[in-house]
């Protein structure tokens, strides 16, 4: 069992406590300067009980590659999840958690030779492949390796496509690919598509669902008699405006149609975003600020950007929540600003153009929504750190996941967050708080104190 630091504890939490009061108090103490994130371990239980409830069939692989936090990964393991994983590294950081191999599908389909035999050597025995060379490479080095055919079927919209890298077409490759399987003497067991991350068409789902059930026809016509796996990838939105029902109703109504459950047929999916999205919400602090000359535009700097949390919600263009201010004040009055992270990089803007009330130096500002795609996607380019994860979670659901492994009473704890920080830093070396807007006075006319200069420099 893992032996938690103070830090990476989850922090038992009341009931009712928000994050956003969370992270207040965080603020207030002025115990914290850098950014940081909120892990909310409840909104992830939630999640998974949504997922049970509206795709009872449809059994979940969590996708590693969307966040790979142990203490989201530990969860999702105590809750019973499987996991798809895209590498070796990945496979052993979920088997470390003495998660099962047949809990694992190695879903990427283009491998590379050791991670093919480390994948043997954990006995973890499905995976998916788009392509002849893949083929030769599974029948050299793990050829009782059970195998996922992975067709193409893009949503016509969708944050990020992965039909143009991955996916052979259903109609003029599948069936070459599937008579080399034949020939090779491997077994295909069945059919994965993914319709792309972010799908904003969920009848997509649809649509991949039934060309799914034409390639079960052709590989039965072909001899494989063991097709017994659907898997229908990730995609599934998972911020707050979304609701999986968009999905689900349609997902579970193909299934019936071309996979009734007397077809015996196992379904699983590999979302990622849908369970980590929400779970963790981002502070960020305003180190500095300035105008944009000739307009009425503020530029505000803050401890976190392109290069760390940013990268993959802006790359997507997806709808980043709305950056919040943490303590509103209604009485400020509305400026267009834009949001800048820390680095000299000029490609380190997270928003160029929004109305947000007049802030200040040491004004904290959240973002929602940044659990998919950002954490594992981070960087310390050009030295800024990365921001540090609080997990929180209620009595409540402690209470239901204490003794789940590989969760267990040892990773919580009922400190204060506050308590925590201050603890952690005077048990480091690092005893003093460095702030960075700490600063006697704010100048708050720049010009003047220009002025000055020119003036010395006449003398
Ligand atoms: C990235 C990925 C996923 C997860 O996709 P989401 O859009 O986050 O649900 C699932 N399956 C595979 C093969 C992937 O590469």
């Amino acid at each position: 069992m893992r032996i938690c630091g103070l830090e990476e504890k989850i922090h038992v939490v009341d009931n009712d406590v928000t994050v956003k009061e969370i992270i207040r108090d965080i603020v207030r103490s002025k115990e914290k300067a850098d950014a940081f994130y909120i892990f909310d371990i409840g909104d992830l239980v939630n999640k998974v009980k949504i997922w049970k409830e509206q795709m009872p069939r449809v059994k979940p692989f969590y996708a590693v590659k969307c966040n790979d936090n142990l203490l989201l990964l530990e969860t999702l393991a105590a809750l019973g999840l499987c996991f798809d994983c895209a590498s070796k590294v990945e496979i052993k950081k979920v088997m470390d958690l003495g998660v099962d191999p047949s809990r694992i599908i190695f879903a990427n389909p283009i491998k590379m030779v050791s991670h093919i035999k480390y994948a043997m050597s954990q006995c973890v025995n499905l995976t998916t492949f788009d392509n002849e060379l893949e083929l030769y490479k599974i029948k050299s080095i793990h050829p009782s390796c059970k195998l996922v055919i992975r067709i193409r079927c893009d949503a016509s919209s969708s944050l990020l496509s992965l039909g143009v890298k991955f996916g052979c077409d259903p109609y003029t490759e599948a069936p070459a690919l599937l008579s080399l399987a034949r020939d090779l003497d491997l077994s295909v067991v069945g059919v994965s598509f993914h319709v792309g991350s972010g799908c904003t068409e969920p009848t997509a789902f649809r649509r991949a669902i039934s060309a799914s059930a034409s390639i079960f026809r052709l590989a039965e016509q072909l001899g494989f008699s063991n097709m017994y796996v659907l898997n229908i990838g990730g995609g599934f939105l998972g911020n707050k405006n979304s609701s999986l029902e968009q999905f689900s109703d349609i997902v579970n109504d193909a299934l019936n149609e071309w996979f009734p459950p007397s077809s015996g047929v196992t379904i699983i999916a590999e979302p990622g975003r849908y369970f980590a999205e929400t779970a963790f919400t981002l502070a960020t602090k305003i180190y500095s600020i300035k105008n944009r000359p000739n307009e009425e535009h503020i530029m505000y700097f803050i401890n976190e950007g392109f290069y760390g949390s940013f990268r993959g919600p802006i790359l997507e263009q997806s709808t980043l929540v709305p950056p919040k201010p943490l303590f509103e004040n209604s009485a400020s009055p509305v400026v267009k600003s834009s949001l800048w992270g820390p680095t000299g990089g000029a490609l380190d803007i997270i928003v160029d153009s929004i109305n947000l009330p007049r802030m200040h130096m040491g004004d904290w500002i959240t973002f929602e929504n940044l659990g998919a795609y950002t954490i594992p996607v981070a960087c310390t380019f050009n030295g800024f750190p990365l921001s540090k994860i609080f997990a929180v979670v209620n009595r409540r659901i402690w209470h239901k996941l204490k003794n789940l492994m590989p969760i267990s009473e040892e990773h919580f704890t009922t400190e204060p967050i506050v308590a925590t920080i201050k603890r952690a830093r005077a048990e480091s070396s690092d005893d003093v708080l460095w702030d960075d807007t700490d600063i006697e006075h704010t100048i708050q006319y720049p010009c003047l104190h220009l002025k000055k200069v020119f003036t010395s420099l006449e003398i």
